[in-house]
């Protein structure tokens, strides 16, 4: 199969770890018979610097032409880069925002996996992180309250805000069938997440989830109110596939879910459209803090890589492979820093290594 995919470095750390993603995605694309081409574009502080502005027409244009577009990350110290003088339309992130809109990214994939070998860095308790778990929260990411009409006026005396909820039928419907197309490829379980009892948007959510469900009857579909959901999340995480829901119930689960797995260096989002394209990136940010010391990890950029095989190209083989390699590689006790036990004991049963090396073992690993 022929691969065209944009690649966006970014800023920070973002050059460093999509440069590990690239050599995982060739190691298997040559295992594996594939062939990849790649172009790079600009986008946040490092488009600013060459042209002044975070995201360029001819930017989206090619990234509209790929397949698909792997991201680092962008953006700089929000205090001292002088980036964040500039108008908020023209600082790093608008370049992110303007992306997002262009290539109509409506679903946002943010899977949260435990690893066996990681489970210390997990904030529950034994008994619960003992279980494992491995889900995918689906957020509906264009619509809802944070696309609503909003205002803030006086009434009677004092100051009155107001934001709105909308939903239609088929932004709710798109979302849905993105939702149980992934539950096909994971453990077919969707549970859906709204407050049905409260809410009209909830309702209607509802509603058209389970009109959706009829045509994946190997999906077990499960409804759930976001308020019990926040709790099941800490109580009981291994009962979860994919986690269905709408855009601001959404960006708090997903932060909670990531929170539990304890490691930022290790979460990988996707943002799809009503095709197989999509932008894969890792959850973090740029990390200015570590940026050019080697020591960024690459894994949450390598597994965005393996979304992208699996969610743009069916190449479910070729992401497994690359998935169990990251696996092996925890196994075989080879950590960077962000994912290096706190205590001496555990030190002392692994070994610290930085991006490229990380990069190099993954590979190693696909055969
Ligand atoms: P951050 O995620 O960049 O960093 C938070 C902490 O996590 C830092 O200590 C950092 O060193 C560490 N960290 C993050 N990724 C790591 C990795 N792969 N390996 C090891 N350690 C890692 O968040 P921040 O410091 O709040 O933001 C820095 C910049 O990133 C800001 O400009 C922010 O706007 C931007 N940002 C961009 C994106 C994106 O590109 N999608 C997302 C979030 C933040």
């Amino acid at each position: 199969m022929e691969l065209h995919i944009v690649c966006i470095p970014g800023d920070g750390i973002g050059p460093e770890i999509v440069t590990e993603a690239k050599k995982v995605l060739d190691k298997a694309a040559s295992v594996y018979g594939h062939k990849i081409s790649y172009e790079d574009i600009l986008m946040g502080g490092a488009s600013i610097d060459a042209y002044g502005i975070p995201l360029i027409d001819e930017a989206v244009a090619t990234a509209k032409a790929a397949d698909a577009v792997l991201m680092g990350s962008i953006g700089g110290n929000t205090q001292t880069s002088p980036w964040y003088q500039l108008p908020p339309d023209r600082r790093p992130e608008a370049g992110l925002l303007k992306i997002r809109k262009e290539l109509n990214l409506f679903a946002n994939l943010r899977p949260a996996v435990l690893y066996d070998e990681l489970a210390k860095a997990c904030p529950l308790k034994d008994e619960i992180s003992a279980k494992g778990f491995d889900m995918m929260i689906m957020r509906e990411l264009t619509g809802g309250l944070y696309f609503g009409e909003r205002k803030t006026f006086e009434e009677d005396g004092q100051m009155k805000a107001v934001d709105t909820l909308t939903y239609t039928e088929n932004e709710i419907r798109r979302i849905a069938i993105k939702g149980f197309d992934i539950a096909m490829k994971r453990r077919k379980k969707v549970t859906s997440v709204d407050k049905a009892n409260v809410l009209d948007s909830s309702r209607l959510w509802r509603k058209v989830v389970e009109e959706v469900a009829k045509d994946y009857p190997e999906v077990t579909l499960e409804h759930m109110l976001v308020d019990n959901c926040a709790m099941q999340l800490v109580k009981d995480p291994a009962q979860f596939d994919v986690i269905l829901t709408e855009n601001m119930f959404g960006d708090i689960l997903s932060d909670e879910a990531s929170m539990v797995t304890g490691s930022i260096g290790m979460l990988a989002s996707a943002s799809l459209n009503d095709t197989k394209f999509g932008l894969y990136e890792p959850s973090g940010g740029s990390a200015p803090d570590i940026a050019g010391k080697g020591i960024a990890n690459p894994i949450a950029t390598i597994l965005s890589a393996a979304m992208m095989l699996r969610y743009t190209f069916d190449l479910d083989r070729e992401a497994d492979a690359i998935e169990q390699a990251v696996s092996q590689v925890l196994k075989d006790g080879y950590r960077t820093i962000d994912i290096m036990p706190q205590d001496e004991e555990g030190k002392a049963k692994v070994m610290q290594i930085g991006t490229a090396q990380m990069g190099d073992l993954i590979c190693e690993r696909i055969v």
